[in-house]
């Protein structure tokens, strides 16, 4: 029997770069770079499709970035024609993300009658053009407009925020989406706090806000996206009932994944291979990529991505992933309570445990050291 399993192809191209972007994405290309990334990408298809059809049939897919959206609606459907035929599979769900600032009505029509894609995500960030602004992201005044009218014709939109910035107002944000309809109407919100990086410049740096503000924010915005009849099903995901993101699901689940695409990477049989930067991908032989394997241990990375779940784990789970674990589950509950939730047979983070989840896990990581 085939692994059911999520198929990414990552684009890393963006007209401008971000300031507060840490993503590996290029703004600095040629239009002829662009067409023979395309190429490339169709042709590494056809070498995952041989090298692993076998095994595993995608059931989802997600082109992601970047900026999927550089690519018309025609070239982004002839990548998921070209994975369809390579596995022999349909998708439950085919995720395109798109930048509402860099396409027009048109773009959505589109892909709308190319019928590849039935969930669609907006990198909208805020409906306001102060908030892009000061994240240094290019603003088009008529995304929302974009955005409503995507939502008259797809069925499932995701929207992903950014939080934790000076001037973040969660009140405003959430009566803007509701005064114009589409709070509503989204099935899907990805909500990610700023955070620090030392690739940011040095004026953008100032201006995020310190970890208690950030924590506030972030708490407040959650309350309203839950008032909204969004319910939290990961640290940074919300979703009306069963709209959950199936793709990314794989990814918090542990379960293998492919994929193609500079700094791509994918699992395969505890093996992780995370594809070259740009030039070298686009020499690199592909089977070479693919020998450069990285043998994972298995119990840290599962955990961390379990954990990210808001079900959390059962001890049985914890126990097959190695015996210590239960316990050492125990000893973090004991110190920290209010960052756990404990039914009598699983184990998930609290609120509160979620914005210290990182903390938390380094704990248990250490915890298990002594213990070897
Ligand atoms: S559009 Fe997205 S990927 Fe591109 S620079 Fe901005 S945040 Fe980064």
């Amino acid at each position: 029997m085939k692994k059911k399993i999520g198929f990414y192809i990552h684009i890393p191209f963006c007209h401008s770069k971000c300031s507060y972007c840490d993503f590996y994405s290029i703004s600095d290309f040629s239009l002829e770079l662009k067409k023979n990334y395309l190429d490339r990408l169709l042709k590494h298809i056809d070498y995952m499709g041989c090298r692993f059809s076998n095994d595993y049939k995608p059931n989802t897919l997600f082109i992601g970035g970047g900026t999927p959206s550089i690519y018309s609606a025609e070239e982004l459907g002839a990548l998921v024609k070209r994975v369809q035929k390579n596995f022999n599979c349909e998708f439950l769900e085919s995720t395109v993300e798109i930048n509402p600032n860099v396409i027009d009505y048109n773009f959505i029509d589109k892909l709308y009658k190319g019928n590849f894609f039935n969930r669609i995500s907006f990198g909208l960030q805020s409906p306001f053009k102060k908030d892009n602004t000061y994240l240094g992201r290019n603003f088009n005044e008529k995304s929302v407009e974009i955005l409503k009218y995507a939502l008259s014709i797809f069925e499932n939109v995701s929207i992903d925020m950014v939080c934790g910035y000076d001037g973040f107002n969660s009140e405003k944000i959430i009566e803007k989406l509701n005064l114009q309809g589409i709070l509503p109407k989204i099935k899907h919100i990805s909500l990610y706090m700023l955070k620090y990086s030392e690739s940011f410049s040095e004026k953008f740096k100032e201006k995020i806000c310190d970890d208690d503000i950030q924590v506030e924010n972030y708490k407040k915005m959650i309350n309203l996206i839950k008032k909204n009849n969004f319910k939290q099903y990961e640290i940074s995901n919300f979703c009306k009932t069963n709209y959950e993101c199936k793709h990314n699901l794989h990814y918090w689940k542990y379960h293998d994944y492919l994929g193609v695409g500079s700094n791509a990477s994918i699992k395969f049989e505890n093996n992780i291979v995370c594809f070259p930067k740009l030039n070298d991908y686009m020499m690199k032989d592909f089977e070479e990529t693919i020998e450069d394997v990285e043998n994972t241990e298995e119990y840290p990375d599962k955990i961390i991505m379990r954990m990210r779940l808001c079900e959390g784990m059962s001890f049985l789970e914890l126990k097959k992933i190695n015996p210590n674990l239960p316990d050492i589950m125990n000893i973090l509950y004991n110190r920290y309570k209010d960052c756990f939730k404990k039914d009598f047979d699983k184990i998930s983070f609290s609120q509160k445990g979620f914005i210290f989840s990182n903390t938390l896990l380094s704990s248990m990581l250490e915890i298990m050291e002594e213990r070897k």
